[in-house]
């Protein structure tokens, strides 16, 4: 419980601030469950500083800042947390200073979109940034990096495996009808023949750190100590974005520590090469193609705000090979437009199109009428090769990725070793088919509605169910065969942790108030090849994006998250877990700069723990 009093102008004589932080950190005794809740560390953190503000408008935003942390942990607090990179809050001088020019660097340097609410090709607005690198623990980053290329083999797998693609999408077929005219896409190209064998999968699995893994899951530490381990939340096989935003993240932050004096902490913001990965991934395939005079097409929405991340794809291929040109077009232009050679060349404006890179075409709002549905099958009978195939499309579908999760499925595509690799990442996915698996499934998310995400056959974002909505969503179909469009997901828990959010237009006078956050770690993947052999595989770099904690989603490109990069720490120490059954005495361990002040008798207050270089 946090208590501030104080004079009008917060000076540290009159302001009495009555600071009874009941962390009562007893050498030798457990916290319980009610201490918790009591942990306002931040809090204590920010009374601290108010302490010492001199202005009451400096005074109000640092009480603004408190409120709304106290808001965003409501009901949450045995929601754990990791400790921000640098001790927070920072003065608000230097707060103010740093925004702006971090702001400008964004603007200057391509980390940037198009407004949403007031559309103007000309303009540009930076994308909004969380102003520090998040903690990220070292181990998993280097964990998720690795897996990576066993990722890509599977979704490779997986995309050439028509029986087990039929059958996985079977139900879904049936009441979900975007899904079905893909599978009748893929359908009817292979009675045709598949006319160009090589797929090019520019993919990205997305995973956030769950904060209630158990030690075991931590190899050969102490099996009670909390810790975070990673799940994957989805893989993407079409338009997989941010290979330039990403790197754009990490390359703010670069600087924003520049700015702050911190050149020691550079060095644990992770290399970042998506973008070039992702671009000589695309000139491969378009070397495979084999025709000096083939263009790249990148398969674009009517409008796109995701502009930058795209463009510079675009430039990317230039700068990386000056001949091969680069045309961007929307599906309806296609269908005006392309045609098939006698070699079933795509033929489009006179040109022949190696490579199709696809932006768009993953929602039904993008295809307006049947001749955007034409123009994605005449694209997939063509010999250009596609990045997505449409089977590797149906491969990234998340009731495909359901269908692995269940007993005995990835040992038909992997290795045992790879096998169990793969199978610790997974959380519970549920069918909700019409059988009695899909009963109790129906069953578990009426009785617990919180513990899970219910999803719908859609990329992009904005179109999951959360929350006490999933009660009420699986009520109204439990009996209907329309819940075979949606699958049932374990909902993750990932730690919160304090950051600035920047936002364009915000309306905090450019210092915005300390939010609690979490984030969703990409990692991009290159996989080329047929249904034979593999020819290209690899990992290539990583985005992170953020978003509220109380948010449910947090697309930046939907104006929900913002931009973020990894901050790496070392797992032991830097998570800073509030859970029931931790010691105090181990946030404490040697070397950490935790805030340490004294309380009543026999009371100690603990302050926020600092994530050190590995
Ligand atoms: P989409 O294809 O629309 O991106 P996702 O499965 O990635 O669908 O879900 C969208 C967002 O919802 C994710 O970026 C994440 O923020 C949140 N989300 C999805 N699944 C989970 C989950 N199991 N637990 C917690 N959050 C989730
Ligand atoms: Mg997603």
């Amino acid at each position: 419980m946090v208590g501030v009093g104080g004079g009008e102008n917060g000076r540290d004589s009159s302001c009495r601030v009555a600071v009874t932080v009941k962390v009562i950190c007893r050498r030798h005794g457990r916290l319980t469950r009610q201490n918790q809740a009591e942990i306002y560390l931040k809090v204590d953190q920010l009374v601290g500083f108010l302490c010492n503000l001199t202005t009451p408008q400096k005074r109000r935003h640092v009480e603004n800042s408190v409120a709304n942390v106290k808001k965003t942990n409501k009901g949450k607090m045995d929601q754990n947390r990791m400790a921000p990179c640098l001790q927070l809050p920072l003065d608000n001088k230097l707060l103010e200073n740093v925004i702006e020019k971090a702001k400008d660097w964004a603007l200057m340097h391509g980390a940037c979109m198009r407004s949403r609410t007031n559309l103007n090709k000309d303009v540009l607005q930076f994308a909004p940034f969380v102003l520090l690198p998040s903690t990220f623990p070292r181990r998993e980053f280097k964990k998720a990096v690795e897996i990576q290329p066993i990722l890509n083999e599977l979704v490779h797998k997986v995309a050439h495996d028509y029986e087990f693609l039929s059958s996985s999408l079977k139900s879904t077929n049936t009441v979900d009808h975007f899904t079905r005219r893909l599978f009748e896409i893929y359908e009817t190209v292979r009675k045709d023949g598949i006319t160009q064998p090589v797929s090019l999968g520019l993919v990205r699995s997305d995973i956030m750190l769950e904060s209630t893994c158990s030690g075991k899951e931590r190899g050969s530490a102490a099996k009670s100590d909390p810790y975070c381990c990673w799940k994957q939340v989805e893989i993407n096989t079409i338009a997989s974005g941010f290979g330039w935003l990403g790197p754009a993240s990490g390359l703010i932050h670069r600087y924003v520590l520049q700015e702050l004096g911190r050149m020691d902490m550079i060095q644990n913001l992770p290399e970042n090469h998506a973008l070039q990965g992702l671009c000589q991934g695309m000139l491969e395939a378009w070397k495979l193609y084999n025709n000096e005079k083939a263009v790249i097409m990148f398969v674009v929405e009517d409008v796109t705000y995701n502009i930058c991340d795209q463009r510079f794809h675009e430039f990317e291929l230039r700068s990386q090979n000056p001949n091969v040109p680069v045309i961007r077009r929307n599906l309806t232009q296609i269908s005006e437009r392309a045609k098939l050679g006698s070699k079933k060349e795509l033929i489009l404006d006179d040109m022949e199109v190696g490579v199709i890179y696809f932006r768009a075409g993953y929602e039904p709002g993008h295809y307006h009428s049947e001749n955007e549905w034409n123009a994605r099958l005449l694209m997939e009978r063509s010999r250009a090769i596609k990045c997505p195939s449409i089977y590797y499309h149906l491969a990234g579908t998340k009731k495909v990725q359901q269908a692995l999760a269940k007993p005995g499925v990835l040992e038909k595509f992997l290795s045992p070793d790879k096998t169990s690799v793969v199978k610790e990442i997974f959380t519970g996915l549920y069918s909700l088919d019409k059988d009695e698996f899909g009963d109790r499934a129906v069953q578990m998310a009426i009785e617990n509605p919180g513990h899970f995400v219910l999803k719908p056959q859609r990329e992009g974002g904005g179109n999951n169910v959360y929350g006490d909505k999933v009660r009420t969503a699986v009520e109204a179909m439990k009996d209907s065969e329309e819940r075979s469009a949606w699958i049932l997901m374990e909902r993750i828990s990932p730690p919160m942790q304090l950051n600035y959010l920047v936002r364009p237009g915000d309306p905090n006078n450019g210092c915005p108030p300390l939010s609690d956050v979490v984030g969703e770690l990409g990692i991009f993947g290159v996989v080329i090849g047929d249904s034979e052999k593999i020819l290209v595989n690899k990992q290539v770099g990583h985005m992170l994006r953020t978003k509220l904690s109380t948010a449910d989603e947090g697309g930046v490109a939907a104006g929900l998250g913002a931009l973020d990069s990894p901050y790496l720490c070392k797992s032991t120490n830097k998570i800073m877990l509030l859970d029931p059954s931790l010691q105090p005495d181990r946030w404490r361990s040697p070397g950490r700069e935790a805030r340490v002040a004294s309380g009543g008798p026999g009371e100690t207050l603990v302050g926020i723990d600092l994530c050190q270089p590995n």
